[in-house]
């Protein structure tokens, strides 16, 4: 049995994409050309969207589908303090306020009551995150009548009740293709909608502000830099070509780890798919019994047997940032906060094998006591 570390994560990359990365290296037009706009059709086509505009990164395409929501100073936004704080961050940076609401104990994604509790005069938009790339109840906030953002960075091939893509309803939706998500371009983000003018807007701000038909040096409004370059674009096709295979592969490994897992007792699992939904593969997270050692001791544990894992997710509320700047302390939020405090998450890749399962498998009970 082999002894190696077992990573977290780790990025299915092959000579597909170093011939594209070559070729656009060759072409001398390594920014805003061809390959942007074929991966944005691409990848609208995959997921059966009307529009997509390539950016830097999901939380640059957060931003810029915040400001396109109408999102602006003193608005609140009602959002999930169970996520990467990446979606929280995006709406302090239009100078509006993260307003959290508790989330379901069993998909972890923002409660829709809590939500609708947590609605003011104020609140301009609703931001749900499909966490761990499960479908967030898309239409309970629909039903609310108040523009949203979907933070669908970690929900590449989800799939709702009615067999619409995650991200494909036709809200603003948002996702990252860092190195550890379904698809990776190393850095970058897509940004989905339905509507023609609202891409086109996010197209000139991601680009200082420039409208489609202006001279190189002229912009009619403020914008940013948050493009995404030729290279990162071919990487993202390549990847676009893989990605059948790639989740395939992580719902194979997810089955496996429900094998190797499901007998731990007080051990939580991410939640099954309900009727036709479909969880588009992105971690896998569990929680730690209540009656055990605590997150940071498996962790630690976990690492002694070669085995790496990451608390996964910290309650955003908590973090020392969101106390000191709102005054958030321990309570307010306790299905989040009792989830938070207890998730750890696994090695978990395409092309891990069912021995490196195993070997997670049984060093968590080891560590867990439960062998
Ligand atoms: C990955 C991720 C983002 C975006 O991250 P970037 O690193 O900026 O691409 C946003 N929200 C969630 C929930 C994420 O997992």
């Amino acid at each position: 049995m082999s002894t190696e570390e077992i990573p977290l994560a780790r990025p299915v990359i092959g000579e597909a994409e170093e011939r594209a990365v070559l070729e656009v290296l060759r072409s001398g037009q390594l920014s805003l050309g061809p390959r942007l706009e074929a991966f944005e059709v691409a990848f609208a086509a995959r997921l059966g969207a009307a529009h997509a505009s390539a950016v830097s990164s999901g939380t640059a395409g957060l931003h810029l589908a915040l400001r396109a929501a109408g999102v602006s100073d003193g608005d609140e936004v009602v959002t999930s303090p169970f996520s990467f704080v990446a979606s929280a961050n995006a709406v302090l940076y239009e100078r509006a306020r993260p307003v959290f609401a508790d989330i379901d104990p069993v998909t972890l994604n923002l409660d829709p009551a809590a939500a609708a509790a947590a609605i003011t005069p104020r609140t301009s938009a609703i931001l749900p995150v499909h966490i761990f790339g499960y479908p967030a109840d898309l239409s309970a906030f629909e039903a609310m009548g108040l523009p949203i953002v979907e933070d669908a960075c970690e929900a590449l091939g989800a799939v709702h009740a009615d067999g619409v893509a995650v991200g494909a309803r036709g809200n603003l939706a948002v996702f990252g293709f860092y190195a550890n998500k379904q698809i990776t371009t190393g850095e970058g983000g897509m940004v989905l909608t339905g509507d023609p003018a609202v891409k086109a807007r996010i197209d000139s701000e991601r680009n200082q502000g420039r409208a489609a038909d202006m001279g190189w040096l002229d912009h009619d409004r403020l914008g940013f830099n948050y493009r995404l370059s030729d290279l990162a674009c071919a990487v993202g096709l390549a990847q676009l070509d893989r990605l059948d295979g790639m989740l395939a592969s992580r719902a194979a490994l997810a089955r496996s780890y429900r094998d190797a897992l499901g007998e731990i007792e007080g051990l939580d699992l991410p939640c099954d798919d309900r009727g036709a939904e479909r969880r588009g593969w992105f971690v896998f997270v569990v929680q730690v019994p209540h009656d055990g050692p605590g997150r940071d001791d498996v962790v630690r544990g976990l690492r002694e047997h070669g085995v790496q894992s990451k608390p996964y997710l910290p309650a955003i509320h908590l973090m020392s940032f969101y106390r000191e700047r709102f005054g958030h302390r321990l309570g307010e939020f306790p299905v989040c906060e009792d989830v938070a405090a207890r998730s750890v998450a696994l090695p978990f890749f395409p092309g891990m094998t069912d021995e490196q399962v195993a070997r997670v498998a049984a060093a968590l009970r080891a560590v867990l006591g439960r062998g």
